[in-house]
């Protein structure tokens, strides 16, 4: 079960679209397994609907209406998700799978110390997305948090001063964080971490937010 949630900052920044893509992509990831989060955006997304009913409305030239109908009868509609290719690891979400490739076991690791390992994905400049092999029983070695991190676990769980981590569970890092996680003895863990530009944490959320607010 999952106890460990992202900040409501990032939810709602996540339904206004305001989030470089490697946070992005560890939302997305966290609400494929977590049922609370997914409604709660669903009510930040509401809310932005509701906000746009009350825009006035900029006039849709004619042709602009023929290329939409034509991507919406040649494209998949929202909320269809059969497009999407289907994970073939059961660890690996489906948001995930576009960036990893079909399987976990195939990531191709690169040695970072202490046997841990690291997998950085392709996104957008802004933030940065790794995966993390950690084997069971090990600390991570000390990484410094000069910006904000979120940690998603994908397999097996890790322990910290905040808690206990397991599948689906996000950790929230700040510069004022400090802890050495270790991972479950019982099982290697593998999780997705995002961090952001290091210097420009002090306005990150504030940031991320306001384009929603000025909606
Ligand atoms: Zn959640």
């Amino acid at each position: 079960m999952i106890t460990h949630h992202p900040t409501p900052d990032f939810l709602m920044a996540y339904s206004a679209g305001s989030l470089p893509e490697a946070f992005d992509l560890i939302v997305a990831t966290h609400l494929s397994l977590c049922d609370t989060c997914r409604a709660e955006v669903g009510s930040y997304d509401a809310l932005g609907g509701a906000l746009l009913d009350t825009t006035a409305a900029a006039e849709l030239t004619g042709s602009g209406i023929d290329r939409l109908l034509t991507g919406i009868t040649s494209d998949r509609l929202p909320g269809d998700d059969s497009a999407a290719p289907p994970s073939a690891d059961p660890d690996l979400p489906v948001p995930l799978a576009a960036y990893v490739g079909a399987r976990l076991k195939d990531v191709r690791w690169r040695p970072v110390g202490m046997g841990v390992k690291q997998a950085i994905l392709p996104t957008a400049p802004g933030a940065t997305a790794r995966l993390l092999f950690i084997p069971a029983g090990t600390a991570v070695p000390d990484h410094g948090h000069r910006g904000t991190e979120l940690t998603l676990v994908l397999r097996g769980a890790f322990e910290d001063c905040g808690g206990r981590f397991a599948r689906g569970d996000v950790e929230l890092a700040t510069p004022e964080t400090d802890h050495m996680p270790i991972a479950d003895i019982t099982e290697d863990c593998i999780c997705l971490a995002v961090t952001d530009a290091p210097l420009r944490f002090k306005g990150l959320l504030p940031r991320l937010v306001q384009p929603f607010l000025k909606i």
